[in-house]
């Protein structure tokens, strides 16, 4: 019993000892290479190092002879003809890495906004607000005034966002069905009517392109379209037609 439990110990002890040498050694070495730089590099600033590092007014005083520090300089090959205040920067950069690792977070930030401010400007501001056929345009229509376009297509075919925006009304609307009204950042609402379907609700931003609604035939509605208004900032409903294409929009 008893020599078991030595055994055990022993063998415990042996284990012990071939553990990978303790974090602290590696840290050790660490310490000699930057003691060795940072020596390097205060031979190389020579005298001006030690007038800079002390305390003392007057030792400062007595290494200031321009021509001790040219020739510390000159010994160590980096120019003597200078003042010698210069020589002093290798000591900084010897300790900055967090610095340099800011910078480097700060640079690939700079990329990753770059590259976003591009996306940005290349995707499209406005868009045709669904697919299908244009059945029906701006204007006086059996006797009365139609004031939007309509785009017929299949039941479920996407409605998109004509341009970016804030959703101010997503519901149930007399006539239309159901409705989205979309304001945009100028000012300009866009209306989308008869939809079967809607996925956005009020108060949410929505970028050109994005689906806000699918199309369908509520309200009063002859058969599956999109009805589609836009009303200028004072809120006049003009003719979305002419809205698009001066926006680029072919319909
Ligand atoms: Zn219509």
């Amino acid at each position: 019993m008893l020599d078991e439990a030595v055994e055990s110990a022993s063998t415990r002890a042996v284990s012990t000892h071939r553990l990978p040498p303790p974090p602290s050694a590696l840290r050790g070495r660490i310490v000699v290479a930057a003691v060795a730089v940072g020596a390097f590099a205060a031979a190389g600033a020579g005298q001006t190092l030690h007038a800079l590092g002390s305390d003392s007014p007057s030792s400062a005083d007595e290494v200031t002879p321009l021509a001790n520090a040219a020739d510390g300089a000159a010994a160590f090959g980096v120019g003597g003809s200078g003042p010698a205040a210069p020589q002093v920067l290798p000591v900084a950069k010897t300790v900055d890495t967090a610095a340099e690792a800011q910078k480097l977070v700060k640079s690939q930030q700079i990329t990753e906004n770059r590259e976003a401010a591009e996306i940005e400007a290349k995707r499209p501001k406005y868009v045709r607000p669904a697919a299908g056929s244009f059945t029906s345009g701006y204007g006086g229509r059996w006797g009365e005034m139609h004031y939007g376009i309509d785009i017929a297509g299949p039941i479920g075919t996407p409605i998109l966002a004509a341009a970016d925006g804030v959703v101010v009304e997503a519901g149930p609307a007399s006539g239309f069905g159901l409705w989205v009204k979309v304001e945009h950042d100028d000012g300009t609402t866009t209306v989308y009517g008869h939809m079967d379907t809607f996925s956005v609700r009020k108060g949410q931003r929505v970028m050109a392109g994005e689906q806000i609604a699918r199309m369908g035939n509520r309200g009063f509605s002859t058969g599956p379209h999109l009805h589609f208004e836009v009303w200028n900032p004072a809120g006049m409903k003009i003719n979305p037609l002419t809205w698009l294409n001066g926006k680029g929009v072919s319909v």
